[in-house]
């Protein structure tokens, strides 16, 4: 093997997993390589099984006459929006030596402090690093979890391996990429999702999208997966294959939520998962607990045009005091209903939804606080911190309030030090599982929180 290669190519085929019309270079440049042993090629499509996303369900697949094999081709439909997959359209992976890391010294450059339950998760995050082993840091909505990770990137960094943070949501990958970028001014960061410039840049860190990991083989020495509970990610097998697939044999991986699920939680407990709690935000209050008020037959009486009395009392309330308020509700058809009755109580009354085209500006009145109570659906969640609010969710027996969408919904409250408090309410015809556990879930973090001193009582 000659060692004549283009450093180019090298930088760009690293650790991943690429068709060839994703791939900027001739064809002639490809085949060379392939020829002189520095990439490799393999089969997108093996036995019903996707190489690139790991989809086997035979629905997911369909045929087509095509013309590069004059055949009718298989392809994969589960991950189609990337380019199209099929039987004789190969991935290509570079196999050649890595290319070399020019990081010099320790690249952090950070003056903030964490508390203490930052601190300890950040030794273990670290730890679980050099041992390339796994961890669940299970953190409390607004604990403050990106700043656990900066020893831990650092310290992987230093040792010249590569490290994704993979997250399921775009907003995600937008809103970590330059808080990153900045303690490691020296290191290029690399954002990735849907339609991002930065696909062709060869990072020693990387913050993606679940989706993007998707082109992704074998790249990453550290994996850090936020907000792993969360949809699509939770539900979607072929994104949990996209991360393994993207992450080295012996990597570390690290695993981040508020609200892990009954499997995991039980794990913990029986300690059959290496985890860390951060029961305390980093402002050092108690996380506010759900205060559960029954509102009778609700969708009865706003069948007749009515808002539940308890509820339009505490509505009025808010208004009076002007208070900020999110109140949410269990669909969109409902939202649409009640929207007008709410509105009667205060013009400025709004609401959104997921599939609203006017999402982001109004999610940016109610940051302006131009917006009093805004109504949503559980598209509001996570996410998002609103500096002095009060939340409500109007029936919230409803099954789509899971433990873990009443946990983050419970999380937006109280976020800012400066506020550190406000009041969370679940309107209610009829207790659930689901609402019992959500509510020890945050006593019982306040609990230990109050117990290991993360908190001033
Ligand atoms: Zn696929
Ligand atoms: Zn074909």
């Amino acid at each position: 093997m000659t060692t004549t290669y283009s450093p180019e190519l090298q930088l760009f085929l690293t650790g991943r997993s690429l068709l060839q019309t994703e791939i900027p270079y001739p064809e002639e440049l490809i085949q060379h390589h392939l020829e002189k042993g520095y990439i490799t090629s393999s089969p997108g499509l093996t036995k019903q099984t996707c190489e690139r996303c790991g989809n086997t369900a035979a629905h997911r697949f369909a045929s087509f006459p095509c013309a590069n094999c004059q055949k009718s081709c298989t392809y994969c439909r589960n991950c189609i929006m990337m380019g199209r997959v099929s039987t004789c359209t190969p991935l290509y992976t570079w196999i050649g030596p890595a290319p070399p890391f020019k990081i010099k010294g320790s690249p952090l450059v950070w003056e903030g402090s964490l508390s203490p339950g930052q601190q300890t998760a950040s030794e273990k995050v670290k730890a679980a690093i050099q041992t390339k082993s796994e961890i669940l840091i299970w953190a409390v909505c607004g604990a403050g979890k990106t700043e656990v990770l900066f020893e831990g990137i650092n310290e992987a960094l230093k040792q010249n391996l590569r490290i994704c943070i993979a997250t399921p949501r775009t907003d995600v990958v937008l809103e970590l990429a330059p808080r990153l970028q900045k303690v490691f001014p020296s290191i290029q960061v690399a954002a990735l999702y849907g339609g991002s410039e930065d696909r062709h840049i060869f990072s020693p860190l990387t913050i993606s999208t679940t989706h993007q990991l998707f082109r992704f083989n074998k790249a990453f020495d550290v994996i850090i997966v936020d907000e792993v509970d969360a949809f699509p990610y939770s539900y979607d097998k072929t994104l949990q294959f996209a991360t393994k697939k993207a992450t080295k044999k012996s990597a570390a991986t690290i695993y981040l939520t508020a609200t892990p699920n009954e499997k995991w939680q039980a794990e913990c407990k029986n300690g059959k998962r290496p985890y860390v709690t951060i029961p305390a935000r980093f402002h050092r209050h108690p996380l506010p607990i759900p205060e559960f008020t029954w509102c009778g037959n609700w969708k009865k009486a706003f069948e007749k045009g009515k808002i539940p009395s308890p509820i339009e009392k505490w509505t009025q309330e808010r208004l009076r005091q002007g208070k900020q308020a999110l109140i949410f509700l269990p669909n969109i058809k409902l939202m649409k209903k009640t929207a007008p009755y709410f509105q009667k109580l205060h013009t400025g009354i709004d609401s959104v939804h997921a599939e609203d085209p006017d999402r982001k500006a109004k999610v940016e009145k109610m940051r302006k606080k131009e917006t009093p109570i805004l109504l949503t659906t559980t598209i509001l969640e996570r996410g998002v911190t609103f500096p002095n609010i009060d939340v409500a969710v109007i029936g919230a027996e409803d099954g789509i309030f899971t433990e873990s969408a009443l946990v983050q919904i419970s999380g937006r409250v109280g976020r800012s030090a400066q506020h550190p408090n406000g009041t969370i309410t679940f309107f209610h015809y009829g207790r659930t599982k689901a609402m019992n556990k959500a509510y020890s879930h945050i006593t019982q973090m306040n609990k230990e929180a109050n117990e290991r001193g993360l908190i001033d009582a």
